[in-house]
Protein backbone atom coordinates (compact mmCIF):
# COMPACT_ATOMS: atom_id res chain seq x y z
CA UNK A 1 0.00 0.00 0.00
CA UNK A 2 1.33 3.26 -0.80
CA UNK A 3 0.84 6.55 1.23
CA UNK A 4 -1.81 8.28 -0.69
CA UNK A 5 0.13 11.04 -2.56
CA UNK A 6 3.69 10.39 -1.73
CA UNK A 7 5.32 8.00 -4.16
CA UNK A 8 4.24 6.33 -7.44
CA UNK A 9 1.13 7.90 -7.27
CA UNK A 10 -2.07 7.34 -9.65
CA UNK A 11 -2.33 11.55 -9.70
CA UNK A 12 -2.79 12.16 -13.11
CA UNK A 13 -5.05 9.53 -13.41
CA UNK A 14 -7.45 10.51 -10.16
CA UNK A 15 -6.57 14.57 -11.80
CA UNK A 16 -8.36 13.43 -14.92
CA UNK A 17 -11.19 11.59 -13.07
CA UNK A 18 -11.40 15.34 -11.25
CA UNK A 19 -11.69 17.11 -14.13
CA UNK A 20 -14.29 14.86 -16.05
CA UNK A 21 -16.75 14.76 -13.18
CA UNK A 22 -16.45 18.20 -12.48
CA UNK A 23 -14.76 18.41 -9.26
CA UNK A 24 -11.38 20.64 -10.53
CA UNK A 25 -11.41 23.04 -13.74
CA UNK A 26 -9.40 22.76 -16.42
CA UNK A 27 -9.25 26.48 -17.03
CA UNK A 28 -5.38 27.07 -16.36
CA UNK A 29 -4.09 23.97 -16.14
CA UNK A 30 -0.82 24.02 -18.20
CA UNK A 31 -0.92 27.66 -18.80
CA UNK A 32 1.21 29.14 -16.20
CA UNK A 33 -1.59 30.94 -15.40
CA UNK A 34 -1.93 34.64 -14.82
CA UNK A 35 -3.40 35.97 -11.56
CA UNK A 36 -7.30 35.99 -11.36
CA UNK A 37 -9.97 35.79 -9.14
CA UNK A 38 -12.80 33.34 -11.20
CA UNK A 39 -13.04 30.15 -9.82
CA UNK A 40 -12.71 26.72 -11.41
CA UNK A 41 -15.41 25.11 -10.02
CA UNK A 42 -17.51 24.86 -6.72
CA UNK A 43 -17.66 22.75 -4.10
CA UNK A 44 -21.51 21.78 -2.84
CA UNK A 45 -22.84 23.52 -5.76
CA UNK A 46 -25.92 24.44 -5.48
CA UNK A 47 -26.41 24.54 -1.32
CA UNK A 48 -26.36 27.10 0.66
CA UNK A 49 -22.63 26.27 1.65
CA UNK A 50 -21.08 26.36 -2.07
CA UNK A 51 -17.43 27.64 -1.95
CA UNK A 52 -15.55 28.22 -4.75
CA UNK A 53 -12.13 26.15 -5.92
CA UNK A 54 -9.18 27.75 -7.64
CA UNK A 55 -6.63 26.34 -8.87
CA UNK A 56 -3.31 27.83 -10.49
CA UNK A 57 -0.41 25.68 -12.29
CA UNK A 58 3.26 26.43 -12.64
CA UNK A 59 5.01 26.62 -15.50
CA UNK A 60 6.71 23.33 -14.78
CA UNK A 61 5.01 20.09 -13.87
CA UNK A 62 5.40 19.13 -10.24
CA UNK A 63 4.01 18.30 -7.28
CA UNK A 64 0.12 19.64 -5.89
CA UNK A 65 -0.47 21.36 -2.77
CA UNK A 66 -3.74 22.06 -1.54
CA UNK A 67 -4.41 25.02 0.48
CA UNK A 68 -7.90 25.55 2.78
CA UNK A 69 -8.77 28.12 4.16
CA UNK A 70 -12.44 29.23 6.32
CA UNK A 71 -12.67 26.08 8.17
CA UNK A 72 -13.48 28.20 10.96
CA UNK A 73 -15.38 31.46 9.80
CA UNK A 74 -14.04 33.71 12.02
CA UNK A 75 -9.97 33.27 12.15
CA UNK A 76 -10.05 36.25 9.59
CA UNK A 77 -5.67 35.68 7.77
CA UNK A 78 -6.57 32.26 7.19
CA UNK A 79 -9.59 33.12 5.00
CA UNK A 80 -8.05 36.02 3.65
CA UNK A 81 -4.36 34.73 3.29
CA UNK A 82 -5.89 31.74 1.46
CA UNK A 83 -7.80 33.93 -1.14
CA UNK A 84 -4.55 35.69 -2.10
CA UNK A 85 -2.88 32.19 -2.75
CA UNK A 86 -6.16 31.10 -4.78
CA UNK A 87 -4.20 33.78 -6.92
CA UNK A 88 -1.00 32.97 -6.86
CA UNK A 89 0.94 31.05 -9.22
CA UNK A 90 3.48 28.47 -8.08
CA UNK A 91 6.80 28.09 -10.33
CA UNK A 92 6.25 24.42 -10.25
CA UNK A 93 3.79 22.20 -9.79
CA UNK A 94 -0.20 23.42 -9.50
CA UNK A 95 -2.41 24.75 -6.22
CA UNK A 96 -5.66 23.56 -5.21
CA UNK A 97 -7.23 26.71 -3.14
CA UNK A 98 -10.39 26.35 -1.14
CA UNK A 99 -10.24 30.01 0.65
CA UNK A 100 -13.83 29.63 1.99
CA UNK A 101 -14.21 25.89 3.42
CA UNK A 102 -17.25 26.73 5.26
CA UNK A 103 -18.74 30.14 3.41
CA UNK A 104 -21.70 30.05 5.65
CA UNK A 105 -19.44 30.47 9.09
CA UNK A 106 -17.18 33.12 7.08
CA UNK A 107 -20.60 34.74 5.77
CA UNK A 108 -21.52 35.29 9.32
CA UNK A 109 -17.87 35.40 10.97
CA UNK A 110 -18.66 33.22 13.53
CA UNK A 111 -16.32 30.04 13.92
CA UNK A 112 -19.03 27.56 13.59
CA UNK A 113 -21.85 27.02 11.12
CA UNK A 114 -23.75 23.40 11.18
CA UNK A 115 -21.09 22.61 13.71
CA UNK A 116 -17.70 22.65 14.41
CA UNK A 117 -16.06 21.85 10.49
CA UNK A 118 -12.66 20.92 12.45
CA UNK A 119 -14.56 17.78 14.31
CA UNK A 120 -16.32 16.44 11.61
CA UNK A 121 -13.13 14.24 10.49
CA UNK A 122 -12.94 11.27 12.63
CA UNK A 123 -9.55 9.13 12.01
CA UNK A 124 -11.15 5.64 10.70
CA UNK A 125 -14.78 6.87 10.07
CA UNK A 126 -16.95 8.70 7.46
CA UNK A 127 -16.29 12.42 7.81
CA UNK A 128 -19.94 13.27 9.58
CA UNK A 129 -21.55 16.26 7.64
CA UNK A 130 -22.18 16.60 3.27
CA UNK A 131 -19.41 19.20 4.00
CA UNK A 132 -16.84 17.50 5.62
CA UNK A 133 -17.87 14.77 2.99
CA UNK A 134 -17.22 17.11 0.00
CA UNK A 135 -13.68 18.49 1.12
CA UNK A 136 -12.88 14.72 1.65
CA UNK A 137 -13.72 13.84 -1.79
CA UNK A 138 -12.01 16.72 -2.69
CA UNK A 139 -8.63 15.46 -1.38
CA UNK A 140 -8.83 11.63 -2.33
CA UNK A 141 -9.66 13.11 -5.64
CA UNK A 142 -6.75 15.94 -6.18
CA UNK A 143 -4.67 13.17 -3.43
CA UNK A 144 -2.56 16.53 -2.93
CA UNK A 145 1.29 15.93 -2.25
CA UNK A 146 0.72 18.31 0.31
CA UNK A 147 -2.00 20.12 2.36
CA UNK A 148 -1.92 23.33 4.35
CA UNK A 149 -4.81 24.35 6.37
CA UNK A 150 -5.01 28.35 7.55
CA UNK A 151 -6.26 28.59 11.63
CA UNK A 152 -5.83 31.19 14.01
CA UNK A 153 -5.94 31.11 17.72
CA UNK A 154 -6.66 33.74 20.48
CA UNK A 155 -3.25 32.95 22.61
CA UNK A 156 0.15 32.19 21.33
CA UNK A 157 1.63 28.51 21.35
CA UNK A 158 3.95 29.44 24.15
CA UNK A 159 1.52 30.52 26.30
CA UNK A 160 -0.12 27.33 25.97
CA UNK A 161 -2.71 28.38 22.97
CA UNK A 162 -2.08 27.40 19.17
CA UNK A 163 -0.82 30.80 17.59
CA UNK A 164 2.19 31.41 15.71
CA UNK A 165 3.08 27.43 15.47
CA UNK A 166 2.73 25.09 12.59
CA UNK A 167 2.05 21.83 13.04
CA UNK A 168 3.57 19.19 10.85
CA UNK A 169 3.09 15.47 10.19
CA UNK A 170 5.23 12.64 11.67
CA UNK A 171 6.51 11.78 8.58
CA UNK A 172 9.88 11.00 7.20
CA UNK A 173 12.38 14.20 6.41
CA UNK A 174 9.62 16.40 7.00
CA UNK A 175 10.76 18.32 10.35
CA UNK A 176 13.84 19.62 8.94
CA UNK A 177 12.16 21.37 6.05
CA UNK A 178 9.52 23.03 8.18
CA UNK A 179 11.77 23.93 10.78
CA UNK A 180 13.92 25.70 7.93
CA UNK A 181 10.79 27.41 6.77
CA UNK A 182 9.98 28.79 10.18
CA UNK A 183 13.57 29.57 10.70
CA UNK A 184 13.30 31.77 7.66
CA UNK A 185 10.18 33.45 8.83
CA UNK A 186 11.47 34.16 12.33
CA UNK A 187 14.03 36.73 11.21
CA UNK A 188 11.67 38.93 9.52
CA UNK A 189 9.61 38.43 13.52
CA UNK A 190 11.04 41.06 16.13
CA UNK A 191 9.38 40.23 19.41
CA UNK A 192 10.61 36.78 20.41
CA UNK A 193 7.37 35.75 21.45
CA UNK A 194 5.75 36.67 18.14
CA UNK A 195 7.64 34.38 17.01
CA UNK A 196 6.83 31.12 15.08
CA UNK A 197 6.85 27.10 16.51
CA UNK A 198 6.86 24.14 14.83
CA UNK A 199 5.32 21.32 16.45
CA UNK A 200 4.17 17.98 15.38
CA UNK A 201 0.66 16.61 14.73
CA UNK A 202 -0.71 15.26 17.67
CA UNK A 203 -1.58 11.76 16.91
CA UNK A 204 -4.95 9.92 16.79
CA UNK A 205 -7.01 8.88 20.09
CA UNK A 206 -5.62 12.91 21.49
CA UNK A 207 -8.00 15.38 21.37
CA UNK A 208 -9.55 16.72 19.68
CA UNK A 209 -10.95 14.41 17.73
CA UNK A 210 -12.03 15.28 14.40
CA UNK A 211 -9.60 17.21 13.19
CA UNK A 212 -8.98 17.85 9.51
CA UNK A 213 -5.48 17.63 9.18
CA UNK A 214 -5.20 15.00 11.60
CA UNK A 215 -7.48 12.43 9.51
CA UNK A 216 -5.32 14.23 6.13
CA UNK A 217 -2.05 12.55 7.94
CA UNK A 218 -3.30 9.58 9.67
CA UNK A 219 -5.41 7.93 7.16
CA UNK A 220 -4.99 9.55 4.30
CA UNK A 221 -1.34 9.69 4.14
CA UNK A 222 -1.12 13.18 3.38
CA UNK A 223 1.67 15.30 3.70
CA UNK A 224 -0.97 17.68 5.99
CA UNK A 225 -0.03 20.53 7.97
CA UNK A 226 -1.83 23.10 10.70
CA UNK A 227 -0.77 27.02 10.57
CA UNK A 228 -1.94 28.75 13.09
CA UNK A 229 -1.55 32.93 13.76
CA UNK A 230 -2.22 34.49 16.82
CA UNK A 231 -5.12 36.80 16.65
CA UNK A 232 -4.46 40.05 18.53
CA UNK A 233 -1.31 40.59 16.21
CA UNK A 234 -1.72 42.92 12.97
CA UNK A 235 -4.03 41.50 10.49
CA UNK A 236 -1.62 42.13 7.75
CA UNK A 237 0.75 40.83 9.94
CA UNK A 238 -0.76 37.58 10.40
CA UNK A 239 -2.02 37.55 6.64
CA UNK A 240 1.86 37.83 5.69
CA UNK A 241 2.93 34.70 8.07
CA UNK A 242 0.23 32.55 6.66
CA UNK A 243 1.32 33.12 3.21
CA UNK A 244 5.13 33.15 4.18
CA UNK A 245 4.54 29.42 5.75
CA UNK A 246 2.63 28.22 3.09
CA UNK A 247 4.42 29.11 0.15
CA UNK A 248 7.55 28.46 2.35
CA UNK A 249 6.29 24.61 2.91
CA UNK A 250 5.78 24.10 -0.76
CA UNK A 251 8.71 25.20 -2.10
CA UNK A 252 10.38 23.11 0.12
CA UNK A 253 8.54 20.55 -0.94
CA UNK A 254 9.60 21.24 -4.36
CA UNK A 255 13.12 21.18 -3.59
CA UNK A 256 13.80 18.43 -1.97
CA UNK A 257 13.44 14.50 -2.61
CA UNK A 258 13.16 13.42 0.61
CA UNK A 259 9.49 14.24 0.55
CA UNK A 260 8.64 12.30 -2.43
CA UNK A 261 10.36 9.21 -1.11
CA UNK A 262 9.21 9.51 2.63
CA UNK A 263 7.25 7.27 4.05
CA UNK A 264 5.04 7.47 7.41
CA UNK A 265 7.21 7.00 10.73
CA UNK A 266 5.97 3.94 12.06
CA UNK A 267 7.16 4.33 15.91
CA UNK A 268 4.37 3.96 18.41
CA UNK A 269 1.76 3.57 16.31
CA UNK A 270 -0.42 2.05 13.59
CA UNK A 271 -1.08 3.19 10.04
CA UNK A 272 -4.49 3.19 9.30
CA UNK A 273 -5.60 1.02 6.59
CA UNK A 274 -6.22 3.56 3.42
CA UNK A 275 -8.18 1.30 1.70
CA UNK A 276 -11.24 1.84 4.07
CA UNK A 277 -11.09 4.91 3.34
CA UNK A 278 -11.83 4.66 -0.57
CA UNK A 279 -14.38 1.80 0.00
CA UNK A 280 -16.16 4.21 2.06
CA UNK A 281 -16.05 6.89 -0.73
CA UNK A 282 -17.24 4.64 -3.12
CA UNK A 283 -20.44 4.31 -1.39
CA UNK A 284 -21.07 7.91 -1.39
CA UNK A 285 -23.41 9.42 -3.60
ZN1 LIG B 1 -9.48 27.27 13.60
Amino acid sequence: MQPLGLSDRTSRRSFMKAISTGVIGLCTAGKGAAARSQPDTVLRKGTTQATPIFQNSGRESGQTALIIGGVHGNERAGYLAAEQLARWTPPRGKTVVVPRANAVAVANETREANGDLNRQFPVGKRPTTPLARALWRLIERTQPDVLLDLHESTGRYIDGKLGQSIAYPPFDGVRSGVNQVVSRLNRSIDRAENRFHARELPRPGTDPSGVLVKRAAFEGRVPAYLIETYTELELSERVRYHKTLTKGVIQNLSSRDEHHSGSPSTNGWSPYDTRRTSELFDQLP
